[in-house]
């Protein structure tokens, strides 16, 4: 009797230990792959509900960008936790049982660093990129952490059914600009082949020292500041599996209403 118990026991172990491994390699491998909610076309199209919790999301990543249900504010995570910035710019810790219909998340796991020079902006910051990154073909994390000179963002109110398209809804996005302001950008640069998945080329959310502020980043100029750069040559997509995601018709080219939508 004792041996079986200790037989039965050894095989218990066994299994949480095999579990536990699989859980490891999972996370390890993770760290080099964007994973992300839905597509950019479906939000464009509408559908702001979603089924992933931030609790979900948080396998996938400790960093990124993304928005909530029904369009609450501005998602945005850095150093493993989740801030939901709201229509007027003030910023929450976002509740694990929070969903999103649109999110894009990895394991910050810098790749190189370098210094940005005093009054670099969003145009010169493109410059010092193209000359950083060794190629335009996979996705970089990126955070650029310090004081800046000043920044311009906005966020978006909870929308009501039926919902309006997005390209409908920015253009009385609600706009915030803030000086010598210290914290966080926090996004992708995605491939240009991305293009009705993601956003191509540069998305990035601010959020401030203090967690106090936040938003979308349309505009900044640095005063000093340190970038740090994740190369990210892994791409998982989770598709929503609801009635609303599989009726879209998403065969629709949207890169008009994207480029108003980003800017
Ligand atoms: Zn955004």
């Amino acid at each position: 009797m004792a041996a079986t118990k200790k037989y039965t026991g050894r095989i218990v172990l066994s299994f949480i230990l095999f579990f536990c491994g699989a859980v490891n390699v999972y996370a390890r491998t993770e760290t080099e792959a964007v994973t992300q909610v839905s597509t950019i076309d479906a939000l464009l199209s509408g559908i702001y509900d979603g089924e992933t919790t931030i609790a979900q999301l948080k396998k996938y990543g400790n960093f990124g960008i993304g928005t909530f249900n029904a369009l609450d504010g501005e998602m945005v995570a850095v150093n493993g936790e989740f801030y939901q910035v709201k229509p007027n710019g003030l910023v929450e810790k976002a509740k694990h049982s929070m969903k999103t219909p649109f999110a894009a998340v990895t394991f910050f796991d810098m790749d190189e660093a370098l210094e940005l020079q005093p009054g670099v902006n969003f145009t010169t910051f493109e410059r010092v990129m193209d000359t950083a990154a060794p190629t335009k073909n996979i996705f970089y994390a990126i955070q650029i952490t310090g004081l800046f000179r000043d920044i311009k963002l906005r966020s978006v109110p909870k929308q009501q059914r039926p919902y309006a398209p997005l390209s409908v809804i920015l253009k009385k996005q609600p706009l915030f600009y803030s000086k010598n302001i210290r914290g966080s950008i926090v996004g992708f640069r995605c491939p240009q082949f991305i293009k009705g998945l993601n956003v191509p080329g540069y998305h990035f959310h601010f959020i401030s020292e203090n967690a106090k502020m936040g938003g979308h980043v349309l505009e900044f100029t640095v005063e000093e500041a340190m970038l740090q750069i994740d190369y990210t040559p892994k791409f998982f997509m989770l598709l929503p599996g609801d009635d609303e995601f599989y009726k879209a018709d998403l065969t629709i080219n949207r890169e008009e209403e994207l480029k108003k939508v980003e800017k």
